[in-house]
């Protein structure tokens, strides 16, 4: 596609021009130990976080996709295009969630290392949406030990840019598969304590599928396995016949995805006599804030299932 490419290129004589016109963009590093360091470009911040704790001082890791947004329908801007161009490698998270950036991530490959990590974890393990065999159900992360399998693709691709530093990424993949293992039975012996006939997720967006199938809950959402499609009010119905026959406590919004569909669930259900609360805030798509607990994986991990768990009446 010519179009990218001289976007590419334009972007690339862009960044020379910026680099050279101010200095200021890019301080040379101060301390010898960052020399050289390799810049890792991700596209979500549960990509950065597994690449961050893996790659260590040696890597400087940018996200391109903050709080709040969706991968679903995310778009490289400009900058983003400057940041990927400039690159050492570029991670994503595959299986088409970055459904936007296909192009772009192609054509990235064929000039250095682009890995969709989610593309190496053990295939039998994937989910596929009802009547779509072959497409896989790209939110891998809300099964932890499915995300674990990450690791070792993000490892590999560090050593062969980086073979001189091989144990150090080794002993550091080793450490964040031992954090992963922990909070994977954290998660596990949280979700028990819900009461069996409460454990129904209902969100915006059908991205818990790997959560319920690892933590036992049964889940429904009002859009499909992306956000790409618009929630049929058929849907919000039927959704509030569950709700009401089911009594089901509370659903949840999620802080990548519009609320408006969930305060329709509310509102139906209120119609109907039956009270349904908002659970609270459900990190699906995107962590939350950097640097705050949330902004890590391990931390919207937790803030899910203690809102989750309190929710539904666990403890
Ligand atoms: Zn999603």
């Amino acid at each position: 596609m010519p179009g990218l490419r001289t976007i590419l290129h334009a972007a690339v004589l862009l960044g020379a021009a910026i680099l050279a016109a101010c200095s200021e963009r890019s301080p040379a590093p101060a301390a010898p130990a960052t020399a050289g360091a390799i810049e890792a470009v991700c596209t979500t911040g549960m990509v950065a976080d597994v690449v961050r704790n893996i790659g260590g001082e040696r890597v400087q890791v940018a996200a391109l996709m903050g709080e709040g947004v969706d991968p679903h329908l995310y778009k490289a801007s400009p900058a983003d295009v400057r940041l990927l161009s400039d690159a050492t490698i570029v991670f994503y998270s595959g299986l088409h969630l970055e459904g936007k950036m296909g192009e772009i991530l192609e054509q990235l490959g064929r000039s250095k290392p682009v890995v969709a990590i989610g593309e190496h974890v053990d295939h039998a393990r994937l989910m596929s949406p009802p009547g779509a065999a072959g497409v896989h159900d790209p939110h891998i992360w809300f099964d932890v030990s499915l995300w674990a399998q990450t690791i070792p693709a993000v490892r590999e691709a560090l050593v062969r840019i980086d073979p001189a530093h091989k144990d150090a990424y080794a002993a550091r993949a080793d450490q964040y598969s031992q954090r992963l293992e922990a909070l994977h039975m954290q998660v596990q012996s949280a979700m028990v304590t819900i009461p069996q006939g409460s454990r129904v997720l209902v969100t915006a967006h059908d991205a818990f599928g790997y959560f319920a199938r690892a933590y036992g809950l049964e889940v429904h959402a009002i859009q499909g396995i992306s956000t790409e499609s618009e929630a049929a009010l058929k849907d919000i119905n039927n959704l509030v016949d569950l709700l009401v026959s089911r009594k089901v406590p509370a659903v949840f919004v999620e802080s990548s995805v519009p609320r408006k569909n969930i305060e329709a669930l509310v509102e139906g259900c209120a119609a109907r006599g039956h009270t349904v609360t908002i659970g609270g805030e459900l990190f699906s798509d995107a962590m939350g804030k950097p640097g705050t607990d949330e902004g890590t994986y391990p931390g919207m991990v937790m803030h899910n299932v203690n809102t989750i768990v309190k929710a539904l009446g666990g403890s």
